[in-house]
């Protein structure tokens, strides 16, 4: 692989390598009797000024790539560099990165001014600009009048702020931050993310990599978001697009919980296409082919996704409406959530409506899709490294 690739610029063309490359990076934790491969031919490229969230459940690798990258972990292959240089045996202290972690890590033993100095000292900043770094670091977090507590004297939230306030001490070009919210309530949470998009403008020439589980932070910080399953990416995108024409039914059910209903294509015109489920005819959205997308050829297998929230209840009476049974009825507060079956579609499926019902198990409703219902899925997972493969490409 030629290391110097090209990115386009607002300005122009240069011959510049992006702030992060992933290039094949491949983990294996343990040893030849019990091996777990965490990480496999990941290929990833983040530009200065760019946040990509790594979304996936739980064991998915992401934290495994943060640390790859960090430093913490040596790649069992490929390489890791910033800015173009290989970095894969360097240090993690020689990588000059910032990093944010779910349990803040912060010395309990040390006021707050102490922390975020002990990465300073660690860089070697002259200590007579260590005090005046300290400062802007913690007002970048709205906690400069914190600086002599001492961690257990702060709120969860704070110390979040203070353990980020460390990180950007140094003035990375690259902040990697692990589930840095995982651990706030969610309140907390949702003030916290307001925080990080605030950051995120205040460091316009920042690479960050967000590692998350929860779909709604990456889809409010993340200009892109790659999706991890089973120590692979399977998707990258932006929000947008993953939302919108999501390329697998396992991005589509991760991201925003995705109804995937087994349709048979019947005809196609430009993105416009015509789809049987079941014994129902619908109009569809079909993605122009690409990286693991068919052509769609009349007869052939696809996924229906139709969100859930965009499906309606409607009076039994209304024109056009399905006649369907609440299989299922949970309040969530803002919205309640329907499983709903309907004779002549295969599967039971998800409505979400805003606010209360009185709607109960067993009720029959009318039941409306939009038009078109959704987007066509490929029917098979796609092919991973084909995915992956474009990334080092694009
Ligand atoms: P995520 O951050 O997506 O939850 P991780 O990267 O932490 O996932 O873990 C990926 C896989 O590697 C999981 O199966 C996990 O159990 C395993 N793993 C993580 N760290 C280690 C380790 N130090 N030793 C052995 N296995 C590990
Ligand atoms: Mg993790």
């Amino acid at each position: 692989m030629s290391s110097a690739l090209t990115t386009s610029t607002a300005t122009g063309t240069e011959a510049v390598e992006p702030a992060i490359v992933f290039d094949r990076v491949g983990v294996t934790y343990g040893n030849r009797r019990k091996s777990t491969v965490a990480l496999a031919d990941f290929n990833l490229r983040v530009a200065a000024g760019e946040t990509v969230a790594l979304l996936g459940p739980s064991g998915s690798g992401k934290s495994t790539a943060l640390k790859a990258l960090a430093g913490f972990v040596r790649p069992t292959s490929g390489t890791v560099r910033l800015a173009g240089r290989d970095v894969t045996n360097l240090s993690p202290a020689k990588r000059g990165i910032g990093v944010v972690v779910q349990s803040y890590a912060l010395f309990p033993h040390m006021r707050v001014h102490d922390n975020v100095a002990f990465g300073l000292k660690a860089h070697h900043v002259p200590r007579n600009e260590i005090g005046t770094r300290v400062t802007e670091a913690l007002e970048m977090v709205g906690m400069g009048s914190y600086a002599k507590r001492l961690p257990r004297e702060l709120s969860g939230g704070q110390q979040q702020r203070v353990a980020i306030a460390r990180a950007l001490a140094i003035r990375p070009g690259v902040l990697l931050l692990d589930e840095p919210l995982a651990a706030l309530d969610a309140q907390l949470r949702q003030s916290m993310l307001g925080e990080l998009q605030q950051l995120r403008k205040a460091l316009p020439d920042t690479a960050m990599l967000y590692v998350t589980h929860d779909q709604a932070e990456a889809l409010a910080l993340a200009d892109r978001i790659a999706v991890m399953r089973d120590a692979r990416l399977v998707d990258i995108d932006t929000a947008h697009n993953l939302w919108q024409q999501p390329a697998t039914d396992f991005t589509a059910s991760f991201l925003g919980g995705a109804n995937l209903l087994p349709s048979t294509v019947k005809h196609v015109s430009g993105t416009a296409a015509l789809v049987t489920v079941g014994e129902h005819t619908l109009r569809a959205e079909a993605p122009r082919p690409g990286v693991g997308r068919p052509d769609w050829a009349p007869d052939a297998d696809a996924m229906l996704c139709v969100r859930p929230h965009t499906v309606r209840i409607v009076p039994l009476t209304e024109r056009d409406a399905l006649r369907g049974t609440v299989v299922t009825a949970v309040w969530k507060g803002a919205a309640t959530r329907l499983h709903l079956s309907v004779p002549g579609i295969p599967v039971e499926f998800t409505a979400d409506v805003p606010g209360h019902t009185e709607l109960s198990a067993g009720d029959n409703v009318g039941v409306k899709f939009p038009d078109p219902a959704g987007v066509l899925i490929p029917p098979v997972i796609g092919n991973a490294s084909a995915a992956a493969d474009s990334e080092v490409r694009a």
